[in-house]
């Protein structure tokens, strides 16, 4: 068996239904805090709580998480509310201080899948161990690097895995916190098709007006899943305070979605995927005849002694091309990006015939 093969039931009884929801605040801070907002949550139908007790901050200085005693409180919310809790591990230490607890469930957080060690010696210390293990995306958009931490836990043994999208780091500034990059965990689905996945969307948007919004296209993108921070008074939060929501929102937020489901499609849908499919059809041939074009050219180039790189010539074609988007109502930067791809095999071609 491998990775592509899991069929992955992550709680006994969960989901029933799109989407499984797992909610609770970023970080455990009181003792009072996190049952409050336990009961809140369990009282709108939440079935799987979170918290973190161990929390990776960027730069010392700030609350780095209250430790093992949280892990008492999680034991606290399961007995008096029935919910199953979850918590991020990091380290071997914590796998083995949330097992003596009982925690039900694990997660990865997104700087630790990004450190193939720590992924290993956390696949170590879970070795032979039947517990659900939700693998966020590593910080930096490499697709790679997320398959392979999940790949590490599956090694050992590990077969209850799930995957979370909560969006990537980069430079600039966006309305996200973390950009989505869709394509990303989309690319995942479509080589993992049984693995489950989550959307993260507190931590992608970073501010609770863009919690529904984010989990709205989560749910129409076919995610499985929510994980979202909620904290009975989110304004005085002791972590990223400013993208919690109460349990009523989060119940209001959950009430709104739609859910379409995934597997209808109705027969108009069915005639515009022909369409697609024809109309990529003819891409593809043109693509090629293009690119055999592109031979020939290299061909002559190298017959004439010229240069591959023609830089003038590029900066025609893509201004050119930009403009003429904009005037087909498609968006330019799509065009030049398309445009540079094609560039790009169009030399690695032309580079062939001229080492042959
Ligand atoms: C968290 O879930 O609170 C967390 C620290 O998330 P991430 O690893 O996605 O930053
Ligand atoms: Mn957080």
């Amino acid at each position: 068996m491998e990775l592509k093969d899991l069929q992955s039931i992550l709680l006994p009884g969960i989901p029933e239904k799109r989407p499984l929801v797992i909610a609770g605040p970023c970080s455990a801070e009181t003792e009072e805090q996190v049952l409050a907002t336990a009961r809140n949550l369990a009282a709108h139908g939440v079935r799987v709580f979170r918290a973190g007790i161990w929390k990776p901050r960027t730069r010392p200085g700030g609350f780095e998480g209250v430790g093992i005693e949280g892990l008492r409180w999680l034991q606290r919310v399961k007995a008096e509310t029935g919910m199953y809790v979850a918590t991020e591990v990091a380290t071997e230490r914590h796998v083995f201080e949330a097992l003596k607890a009982n925690i039900d469930m694990l997660w990865i957080g997104a700087r630790t899948s990004a450190n193939p060690f720590a992924m290993q010696e956390l696949a170590g210390a879970l070795r032979g161990v039947d517990i659900p293990v939700l693998v966020k995306n590593p910080v930096n958009p490499d697709i790679e690097l997320w398959i392979g931490a999940i790949q590490r836990l599956y090694n050992a043994g590990l077969r209850r895995l799930g995957a979370i999208h909560r969006g990537f780091s980069i430079y600039d500034k966006t309305i996200y916190r973390n950009h989505p990059q869709w394509h990303i965990p989309i690319e995942l689905r479509r080589r993992f098709p049984q693995l489950p996945l989550l959307c993260d969307p507190s931590h992608i948007g970073g501010k609770r007006e863009l919690v529904g919004p984010l989990s709205q296209e989560a749910m129409d993108l076919g995610f499985d899943g929510l994980i979202v921070e909620s904290h009975c008074t989110p304004d005085e939060a002791w972590s990223d305070k400013a993208q919690q929501v109460t349990p009523d929102v989060l119940n209001f937020i959950l009430h709104t979605l739609v859910i379409r489901e995934t597997t209808q499609t109705t027969e108009s849908l069915a005639e515009l995927r022909q369409q697609i499919d024809r109309l990529d059809d003819e891409l593809l041939a043109l693509m090629a005849k293009r690119l055999r074009i592109s031979r020939e050219i290299g061909q002559y180039k190298k017959e004439h002694s010229m240069p591959i790189l023609q830089a003038k010539r590029y900066d025609e074609i893509l201004s050119k091309r930009e403009s003429q988007a904009t005037e087909m109502g498609i968006n330019p930067e799509f065009i030049k990006i398309l445009l540079q791809a094609i560039h790009e095999e169009s030399v690695h071609e032309q580079m062939k015939i001229l080492n042959q």
